[in-house]
């Protein structure tokens, strides 16, 4: 399959040919119409897999078309597509990755990164009007919700990247916090290397029928 086959539009197509991405990655073919289409994903992917572009493509294409419907800085402390993630060095390279990707987007489309170690102030000032898209480690993300600082009630979109890490590493309560602030009806894309116990009870609880990749 091709970039274009897959349905992503233009200036998405024409920054995957800049970045000289060939051709879409196996789990990418298999799972971006899918999740164009609005389907909930559990996809057990590695790094290396190419599974950052296969959520972060259809997510800015869908944030982008609503943003005329939703109107450009809507008020309020707002976030449309979520990304979860275990460690501030994912958070950083993830929302590196969507920033290169929405080059071609004008500025439509704000992304911004929270994670624990670093003082609170700059990233509630990036907060400020709400963000498209957040990507975000669960403690700190909890912090700044604690504060009023960001909303999680019209997330249309949730991402658990590295599901198995997050729960290893202890952020089970966390996430249990955070998934109750995010409004039922959204989409939810997971991916995983392994599929533990604990990501399974996650994975029943949380998705809605989902679109299943193994690869
Ligand atoms: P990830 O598995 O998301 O961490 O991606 C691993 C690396 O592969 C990153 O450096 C991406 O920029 C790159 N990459 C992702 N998709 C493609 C593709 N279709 N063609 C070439 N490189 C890609």
């Amino acid at each position: 399959a091709t970039f274009t086959e897959l349905g992503l539009i233009t200036p998405l197509l024409a920054r995957l040919a800049e970045l000289e991405y060939q051709q879409p990655t196996p789990i990418q073919a298999q799972a971006i119409p899918s999740v164009l289409a609005g389907c909930d994903l559990i996809a057990g992917a590695n790094t290396g897999s190419g599974k950052t572009a296969t959520f972060a493509l259809p997510m800015l294409q869908q944030i982008r078309a609503d943003k005329p419907v939703s109107g450009k800085g809507s008020k309020g402390n707002f976030v449309a597509g979520l990304i979860l993630v275990p460690t501030r060095e994912l958070a950083k390279q993830v929302a590196d990755s969507i920033k290169s990707y929405a080059v071609h987007f004008n500025g439509d489309i704000k992304t911004v990164a929270v994670f624990g170690g670093v003082s609170v102030n700059t990233q509630m000032l990036a907060l400020r009007g709400g963000t498209d898209i957040l990507v975000a480690t669960p403690g700190r993300l909890l912090d700044l919700i604690s504060s009023n600082a960001i909303k999680l009630d019209k997330v249309k979109t949730l991402v658990l990247d590295e599901a198995d890490r997050m729960l290893s590493l202890g952020f089970t309560e966390e996430l249990t916090s955070l998934l109750a602030l995010t409004p039922k009806q959204k989409q939810t894309l997971l991916f995983s290397a392994t599929f533990p116990e604990q990501v399974q009870t996650l994975t029943q609880e949380l998705l809605y029928n989902p679109v299943e990749i193994q690869l």
